[in-house]
């Protein structure tokens, strides 16, 4: 075995979203003597390869198509070429100046950046096989020992095996490395990064097509909000939207680097040609490969692998926690924020009840226009309360920003409640200005808000907020 380096109260593994939040609180407030590993750049997917740039891609997309718009309020705008190559050296500088501040809020925090790759020994004891901050392997590994362990890993996303040439496609990862705007791309999946970056891709002007497996995308969300949103896609911007699709092979022209993509649907078998660009958005895997797990005996979920947590966080091997997008739980950056502070308040700030509560979380999905969903959608609150208990507001209508536009948007907005109360215990809002406005909204949800509670809200006008505080 290694040579036994350092003993810490507290040692973490992945140093992404939750794994940073939690190694900070232990060490920042409750003065712990705190490690982190981490193989790749600090700040994992979310700052490297997930929401930073992502949101920062969506705002240019918004921007192509606001100034596409800006002609039928009377401005002479000419949409130019978009800068690709500018605009992604722009965007990756800012993401490594991110990355830079993780490294020096470690430091201001006391917490040891250990670069390298983990892997559990034992309970207690990790070994780390080191590299640089740059990730190049230093072929010296070191075990350290801790009495606390946080596996906070997260995932990576999936590539289909079982379609010859399948590996020609993209993931989302790779989307961060794209060096020119594909003339035309292919993304495959129904869920909301699928459905995020195409509505960037066809923004932009991209040639976008999107492959899903039933006839609407989205499926998790309300029903309204699949539907809308299928449709705006389609009609509104004219993504080419594949239904009941299925990909059977994809080929690559060495020559050109093109990738022709021959897929099935209900007309039957169908090819796609001249695709600069495929991207596979159909599901993520928990990164648990080079942790050893198995031999520590850390309980794994037998069909997804995520490692299985209680309401604490806690996995079945004491003194080992997990929490974030590796233990499967709600996938979002501050969710696992939020319980990697919980958990170092409940190890080392004395608080024992200290867990995170998962219930009503709202979430955004910065789609073209952007949707905001939080708590229950219709169908989960009908077959969890029965139909007789549930009563659902909802509405539809043209905002404001579109009065003048030739093409409109889409806005609709649903509030399911249940009980003779009223208690709302679902919001699903589809339109523009819908991510800024639904953390407002979750407030009030989160402290049990009734129709009733909403109505006596007086409205702002002129705004398409103030539908939902007169929803009849
Ligand atoms: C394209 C995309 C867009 C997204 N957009 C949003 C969004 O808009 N809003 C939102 O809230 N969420 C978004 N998410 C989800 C969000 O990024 C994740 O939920 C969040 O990053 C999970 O945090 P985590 O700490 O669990 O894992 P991660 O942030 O993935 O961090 C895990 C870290 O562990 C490291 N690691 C893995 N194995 C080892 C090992 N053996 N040794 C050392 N280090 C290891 C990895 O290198 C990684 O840095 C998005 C995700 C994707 C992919």
């Amino acid at each position: 075995m290694a040579p036994i380096k350092q003993h810490f109260d507290y040692l973490v593994i992945g140093g992404g979203s939750g794994g940073l939040a939690s190694a900070r609180r232990a060490a920042g407030m409750y003065n712990k003597k705190v490690a982190i590993v981490e193989s790749g750049r600090l700040g994992g997917t979310c700052v490297n390869v997930g929401c930073v740039p992502k949101k920062v891609t969506w705002n240019a997309a918004t921007m192509a198509e606001t100034m596409a718009e800006a002609k039928d309020y009377g401005f002479d705008v000419e949409v130019k070429n978009f800068d690709w190559k500018y605009f992604t050296a722009k965007r990756d500088a800012y993401v490594k100046r991110l990355n830079g501040i993780y490294s020096r809020n470690l430091n201001n925090d006391s917490v040891t950046y250990l670069p390298g790759r983990a892997k559990l020994l034992s309970p207690t004891e990790v070994e780390v096989d080191e590299q640089t901050p740059e990730g190049e392997k230093l072929n010296s590994k070191t075990v350290y020992t801790a009495d606390h362990v946080l596996i906070a890993t997260g995932g990576y996303p999936v590539v289909p095996t079982d379609i010859p040439g399948g590996e020609y496609g993209i993931t989302s990862d790779g989307f961060f490395d794209i060096t020119e705007q594909p003339k035309k791309a292919v993304l495959v999946g129904a869920g909301y990064i699928s459905v995020e970056f195409a509505g960037i891709f066809q923004a932009l002007g991209t040639e976008t097509h999107l492959m899903i497996r039933g006839d609407t995308f989205l499926r998790s969300f309300d029903p309204m909000i699949q539907e809308v949103m299928t449709k705006h896609y389609e009609e509104g911007m004219g993504m080419n939207i594949h239904r009941r699709s299925k990909q059977t092979k994809v080929e690559k022209n060495e020559a050109t680097g093109k990738l022709t993509v021959y897929y099935e649907d209900i007309n039957g078998p169908a090819v796609l040609e001249d695709v600069d660009c495929l991207l596979w958005a159909i599901g993520r895997k928990p990164e648990v490969g080079d942790l050893n797990l198995p031999a520590v005996g850390v309980k794994q979920d037998p069909k997804h692998n995520t490692i299985v947590v209680d309401e604490y966080q806690n996995t079945n091997i004491p003194g080992v926690y997990s929490l974030g997008d590796v233990s499967g739980h709600v996938e979002l950056t501050p969710v696992a924020i939020a319980a990697g502070r919980r958990l170092a308040d409940r190890l080392f700030g004395g608080q024992k009840e200290a867990k995170l509560d998962y219930t009503n979380i709202p979430s955004v999905v910065f789609a073209h226009p952007e949707i905001g969903t939080i708590g229950l959608n219709e169908p989960q609150a009908r077959e969890q309360y029965g139909d007789e208990n549930v009563k659902v507001y909802k509405t539809s209508f043209v905002g404001m920003y579109y009065a003048l536009l030739e093409h409109k948007g889409p806005t609709s907005y649903k509030l399911v409640c249940v009980g003779p109360e009223e208690k709302v215990v679902g919001l699903h809002i589809i339109g523009q200005g819908s991510a800024e406005m639904l953390q407002g909204f979750g407030v009030a949800i989160k402290m049990g808000a009734t129709k009733k509670d909403f109505d006596s809200c007086v409205a702002i006008h002129p705004t398409s907020a103030e539908e939902l505080v007169t929803l009849k």
